[in-house]
């Protein structure tokens, strides 16, 4: 019944459903990447029919035709979903319900009462290009607060799946004859066809993965850096980006202000360890708050802070500190009736932007604060 071409064409569909199983297999361990799976069973969903089409005479169409549109229909549906999903977005489960349903009424008209091979390709054509379109909206206009990486390329793979399906439609309406030749699995157009669904669907599952990876990479270096109780930088974090701070800007401009919380040991033996954790929380919150874009904020350890500020001057940085000093003391701390007090050391980075010397000097500051009775804010002139 077949020619070899006819096999070769196979890669097409077990590319497909190769790309499906590797993302069902990347979801099993990504379970948080959930449009993972939504792509993968598009992938399989489509590959399933796409091949036993590919091997089908004309005259056993129709008697499959239900059966293999609904996969078609679901499959080109859940991977237009996958790609809303990882967007933030999702595409109208309701509407593409009706869309199927009609479509698949349709197709049965046309392959079990009439046998109309030509109209069921029109019908399943555009069914299929307006599936696709239905989350353009939260794909292409998306607005997330943080980016997903690689989001210029989705989209593009995206669009392209769109403008091809369309595409495919009108040339399936204006190019096939309405005498459909018996072999249509076999003609160029259809060789067309699977060659442009094959470059969609790895450009697709590359762009998809790739973007994934990405994630992953930008979650683990976020965690690496920062404090998880306080969400500021941590120590190590905050080296790196005072060094990228310093590359970019240049060493002059800058002040270092060092705090310790008072007696911060009675607030846990008072209310306890969990009171401790929120008071550090809502310090921690006033001074991401209170740093603005170019600065930094770190939580070195215990309820000691380090902030390096954007100032023109030592005195602009000392009213910062004292700013954060007046606001500790109106902190609101759940569940204590404690008013936080917070010591502070201020400096100014020297000229060639050593940063441990600079925290060497605030930290004596600091300690003259303590020892000048707490609650106040040292500085000193380089
Ligand atoms: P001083 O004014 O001299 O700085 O006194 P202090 O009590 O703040 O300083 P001390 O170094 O004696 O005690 C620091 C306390 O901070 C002891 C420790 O239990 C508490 N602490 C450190 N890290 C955490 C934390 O992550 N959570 C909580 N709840 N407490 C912490
Ligand atoms: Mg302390
Ligand atoms: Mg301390």
């Amino acid at each position: 019944m077949s020619s070899p071409n006819q096999y070769f064409v196979l890669i097409v569909p077990a590319c497909a459903a190769l790309l499906g199983m590797a993302m069902i297999y990347c979801w099993s361990r990504l379970r948080d990447h959930r449009y993972l799976l939504w792509i993968a069973s598009g992938y399989i969903s489509t590959a399933i029919p796409l091949g036993i089409h590919s091997l089908m005479p004309n005259e056993h169409l129709a008697r499959w035709t239900v059966p293999l549109s609904t996969m078609y229909l679901f499959g080109v549906w859940a991977l237009a979903h996958g790609v809303a999903v990882r967007f933030g977005g999702r595409s109208a489960p309701r509407l593409a319900g009706t869309i199927m349903f009609i479509t698949l009424g349709g197709l049965f008209y046309f392959s079990q009462i009439h046998d109309d091979l030509w109209l069921r390709l029109q019908i399943l054509g555009w069914s299929l290009a307006l599936l696709i379109a239905l989350p353009a909206k939260s794909i292409l206009l998306s607005s997330r607060t943080r980016p997903i990486p690689l989001a210029a390329l989705l989209r593009a793979s995206y669009l392209t799946t769109l403008l091809y399906a369309f595409f495919r439609a009108l040339a399936l309406t204006t190019l096939i004859p309405r005498e459909i030749q018996p072999d249509l699995t076999q003609s160029g157009f259809w060789l067309l066809m699977l060659a442009a669904n094959m470059f969609i669907s790895i450009w697709i599952a590359l762009a998809i993965l790739t973007s994934t990876a990405m994630s992953i990479v930008q979650t683990l270096d976020h965690e690496r850096s920062q404090d998880p109780l306080t969400r500021l930088l941590n120590r190590r974090a905050f080296f790196e980006q005072v060094k990228k701070r310093l590359e970019r800007y240049g060493h002059t401009g800058w002040a270092v202000i060092i705090c310790d919380l008072d007696h911060f040991k009675i607030v846990n033996d008072t209310w306890g360890h969990a009171a401790g954790d929120r008071a550090l929380k809502e310090f921690g919150a006033l001074l991401a708050r209170t740093v603005r874009q170019d600065d930094l904020a770190a939580r070195f350890g215990g309820e000691e802070f380090v902030l390096l500020i954007r100032s023109t001057s030592l005195h602009t940085a000392v009213l910062v500190a004292e700013r954060l000093r007046s606001s500790a003391m109106n902190l609101h701390i759940p569940a204590t009736a404690h008013t936080l007090t917070a010591s502070f050391g201020v400096v100014q980075l020297n000229s060639n932007g050593d940063i441990n010397q600079a925290i060497e000097q605030a930290d004596r500051l600091l300690y003259e604060a303590k020892h000048a009775g707490r609650n106040k804010v040292i500085w000193k002139a380089s």
